[in-house]
């Protein structure tokens, strides 16, 4: 299964996409992660990118086109990935349908998280995750089971974004609001955009997502 998970900055991305990575046992492809892990790595490309990313601006079509091509012709995406975070331009979708094509491979849904500009802000306001395996979580929405303490690592060790304070937050909602959300017509017209309601809880996201893709796999195996 190939999806691409779509919706501004806070709207439940990554937690839907963890979800989707062990009901399924598909990858997630986050290219965010992949620009902190290289700006954590110190890399040439992490300390390209670091002011960009930290003013909340897009890093260049052509770098982060690369950087999925690249991944996406990994062994472990073969049985399938979930895109979140790409394609943010019409540009990056554009050069996705290329290069999909030309390794054969199709995309089975594009799915859209709805959630309103305050909601987002509250999110966004309040992600924290575990420094040691990256859970996240929430102040308000998704606490740790115990106070201070990783529920799944154990670790007392919990970071904020970077990219997470209020300037670099309403450059990223302008951002999206100018280059990612033309992305939504150009799918819905290639007939594949399916929308979800982002602003219930969690477990409610999940069935709304499992129910589109329950569609989606009895579609392929009906062969239409
Ligand atoms: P994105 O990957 O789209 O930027 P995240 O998945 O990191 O968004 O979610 C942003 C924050 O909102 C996280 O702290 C997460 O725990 C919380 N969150 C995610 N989905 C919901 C939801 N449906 N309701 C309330 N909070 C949520
Ligand atoms: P995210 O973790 O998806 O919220 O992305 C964090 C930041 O990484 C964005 O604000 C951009 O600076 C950068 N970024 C992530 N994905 C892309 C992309 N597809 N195109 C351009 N910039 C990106």
């Amino acid at each position: 299964m190939r999806i691409i998970l779509l919706g501004p900055p806070g709207a439940g991305k990554g937690t839907q996409a963890k979800r989707l990575v062990d009901k399924y046992g598909i990858v997630q492809l986050s290219t965010g992660d992949m620009l902190r892990e290289a700006m954590a790595s110190g890399s040439a490309l992490g300390q390209q990118v670091k002011q960009t990313y930290e003013a909340g601006r897009l890093v260049s079509d052509d770098i982060m086109i690369r950087m999925i091509e690249d991944r996406i012709m990994q062994p472990d995406c073969a049985r399938g990935f979930i895109l979140d975070g790409f394609p943010r331009t019409v540009a990056q979708a554009e050069a996705l349908d290329a290069m999909m094509a030309r390794h054969g491979l199709s995309l089975d849904a594009v799915i859209a998280l709805k959630v309103d500009e305050k909601a987002l802000i509250e999110r966004i306001a309040g992600r924290f995750s575990c420094k040691v395996c990256g859970t996240g979580y929430h102040e308000t929405f998704h606490r740790p089971k115990t106070d201070g303490k990783c529920d799944i690592c154990g670790s007392s060790d919990f970071i904020r974004r970077k990219d997470d304070n209020a300037t670099a937050v309403s450059e990223r909602l302008n951002v999206y609001n100018a280059q990612t959300a033309p992305i939504l017509p150009y799918y819905a017209k290639k007939g594949c955009l399916k929308q979800v309601d982002g602003m219930a809880p969690v477990a409610d996201v999940a069935v709304a997502i499992d129910g589109v893709l329950s569609a989606v796999t009895q579609g392929v195996l009906h062969g239409s």
